[in-house]
């Protein structure tokens, strides 16, 4: 990761701390929402418990959880979904996704990848809580979101409450 942040200076960020700025107080309040989404998903063994906030401006389009649609569904496949159809569909090209964490880069199950889903949706900004943990697969989310001129904001403060639905699955 960190060598991507070298090759991408400027579309790859990392914020480590809160400096009170009010670029990184809001980033958090959105993290935070996107955080308390994780937390409605049930915990399972086989997959992370991911939330999910799509933004536009001080305008929240759509929220999303891992599974909370029928079938394998994952968070920022939910919230791109839930954004269809509703009066704030048009706010999407552009938009900013609040992750817990990284999107996916591919999925065993044949399904597109939600990495694939943000670029196809014209999602212009991804900030992610925390990297995938090699637990399952080596996710390459970021370096595809980068790839596609996507810009990615690490927010590391909150590491550790975005992996807590998951500490079942880290130790
Ligand atoms: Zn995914």
């Amino acid at each position: 990761m960190d060598g991507l942040a070298s090759l991408e200076p400027d579309m790859y960020r990392v914020i480590a701390h809160d400096d009170g700025s009010e670029e990184v107080e809001e980033h958090m309040e959105l993290m935070e929402l996107a955080i308390q989404q994780a937390h409605l998903a049930r915990p399972s063994d086989t997959a992370f418990s991911v939330g999910s906030l799509l933004v536009n401006g001080r305008q929240i389009i759509a929220t999303g959880y891992s599974h909370e649609l029928p079938g394998n569904t994952h968070a920022a496949q939910c919230a791109i979904a839930k954004s269809k159809g509703t009066q704030q569909a048009h706010l999407v090209p552009g938009a900013v996704l609040y992750t817990t964490m990284e999107p996916c880069s591919g999925r065993l199950s044949g399904n597109t990848p939600c990495s694939s889903r943000i670029i196809d949706a014209g999602i212009g900004r991804v900030v992610i809580g925390v990297k995938e943990p090699a637990t399952f697969s080596n996710c390459q989310g970021v370096a595809r979101l980068l790839e596609a001129g996507i810009e990615v904001v690490h927010l590391k403060i909150l590491e550790e409450q975005c992996l807590r639905p998951n500490i079942h699955l880290l130790s």
